[in-house]
């Protein structure tokens, strides 16, 4: 039977059980069409059906939050924890507060989590969970109320060696800082059930840069294999969050000239790059949750409302701000542009549309799984600082995520490699299967 074959019949039965369920659809068609021959060369993977097991979540709770508003009234959200798969360690992944939050995405987000943190080479399993809930307009107090409530019904699913949460959209020091009273509290322990946590209560250096950070280590590992360095060159990166701002911020000090940012109003446009004070009154702005249409008169930057970072010619594209956020008609542009390489920061943000433009037009991909996951990586780092109670220094943790990062780049090279070019994203798929696949193979049938 061809791989096309293996592959439809697979997804039918994929598409049955989930029907309508796009994302994750479209997250689990892009890993099984790079593995299911390898399932089927491998007799103990054959026999343990890892793919067919991979494209069910070992399960999801969804529950009720219900928060009170300044005003005294009841509110009514939902919450939802997809534990996807612990064969190598806790469940582990991030928690998105986002009214477009849909099961179908969190789903998707967990299976991707699965293979990326097997990359990273730590003990962790995926998972992801979050609330349909939207800080936008929301106060400190009502943000605070609803993170207290979220965890009142997360608790008892959770735990340091169970399932460890993390940040994501929406969800930064601040929120876990809360979460993680609110389960100390109800739990009567100080454990390491959440990461991302102030440095204060056990979180770990360096965790708040990390994704951006490993995103850029990642991308200079991929110049260096052509023989070339991250300075001097033009980088678009989409978003202006934890991610996006990061990522700016070291390509910067790196040299290289960061030529946007963005959110969902429009783009911050800076020719001859931003500045570092610039990146500063970026996240500033959102911390804030004001807007970045008017730039201070120091920014060497201008704002363009509807624009997309994509239409700048560059040499690099860092999406970071969401998935499905670059469409056909942007990676057209970027190809246009003279883009060659692209590096994800967020999760699976171009369209199937996209990434086959983006593939034809000769740019080089790294895939999220593999590029972004400095953050759990740090993550899983801050949870061995926990369990032994020791910390380690910025320069220490930083130092380990850049190696983390070149080990990464190097696996997923391995496996991708054919002939003179390099498939990161076959490479990152068949990498994560192989790791999760064995421990799944090994443990019989459970
Ligand atoms: P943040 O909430 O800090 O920032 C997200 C930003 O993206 C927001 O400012 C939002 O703009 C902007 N945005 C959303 N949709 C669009 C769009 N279509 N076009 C332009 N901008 C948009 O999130 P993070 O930086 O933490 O996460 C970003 C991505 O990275 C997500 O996919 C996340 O899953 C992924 N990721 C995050 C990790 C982490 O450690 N934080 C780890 C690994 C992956 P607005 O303000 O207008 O809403």
């Amino acid at each position: 039977m061809s791989r096309d074959s293996l592959l439809e019949d697979f997804m039918h039965e994929v598409e049955l059980r989930n029907p309508g369920e796009t994302e994750f659809l479209q997250a689990v068609r892009h890993v099984a069409r790079d593995t299911i021959t390898i399932e089927k060369a491998h007799a103990d993977y054959a026999q343990a059906r890892v793919l067919a097991r991979l494209a069910k979540p070992d399960r999801m709770v969804e529950f009720r939050v219900t928060w009170q508003d300044d005003n005294h009234e009841i509110r009514v959200n939902r919450g939802w924890r997809v534990q996807h798969s612990n064969a190598i360690g806790p469940y582990k992944g991030g928690l998105r507060f986002h009214p477009a939050l849909t099961p179908s995405v969190l789903k998707f987000l967990a299976f991707e989590q699965t293979f990326k943190n097997a990359l990273t080479g730590l003990p962790l399993g995926g998972g992801k969970g979050g609330s349909d809930f939207d800080p936008r307009g929301r106060s400190d107090a009502e943000i605070m109320r609803f993170c207290q409530a979220f965890m009142l019904q997360l608790a008892p699913f959770i735990g340091p060696n169970r399932d460890v949460p993390a940040g994501d959209i929406n969800v930064g020091t601040r929120e876990i800082g809360w979460l993680f009273a609110a389960y100390k509290s109800q739990a009567h322990e100080f454990s390491g059930v959440l990461t991302g946590k102030g440095r204060s209560f056990g979180g770990s250096a360096v965790r708040v840069e990390a994704t951006g950070w490993g995103l850029v280590y990642f991308t200079e590992a991929m110049l260096a294999e052509r023989g070339e360095e991250i300075a001097g060159k033009r980088i678009a990166i989409s978003g202006k969050g934890n991610v996006a701002t990061h990522a700016a911020e070291k390509a910067i000090a790196c040299g290289a000239r960061v030529v946007t940012l963005s959110d969902t109003a429009g783009t911050l446009v800076a020719p001859d790059g931003l500045t570092l004070d610039d990146v500063a009154w970026v996240r500033a702005c959102k911390q804030a949750g004001a807007d970045i249409t008017d730039p201070p008169g120091s920014c060497n930057a201008t704002f363009h409302e509807g624009a997309s970072p994509w239409e700048q010619e560059v040499d690099i594209a860092l999406p970071c701000a969401t998935q499905n956020e670059l469409d056909g008609e942007m990676a057209q542009a970027l190809v246009d542009g003279g883009a060659r390489i692209l590096a994800e920061g967020a999760n699976m943000p171009l369209t199937d549309e996209a990434l086959e433009i983006v593939a034809k037009g000769g740019i080089t991909r790294a895939p999220g799984k593999a590029s972004n996951a400095g953050g759990v990586a740090v993550s899983g780092l801050e949870m061995s600082q926990n369990s032994r109670r020791r910390f380690a220094s910025p320069q220490e943790v930083d130092d380990d995520l850049r190696e983390i990062m070149e080990t990464i780049h190097a696996r997923v090279s391995r496996e991708g490699r054919e002939g003179g070019r390099i498939d990161y994203s076959r490479g990152a798929n068949i990498a994560g299967f192989r790791k999760v696949a064995d421990a799944i193979a090994a443990m019989g049938a459970i």
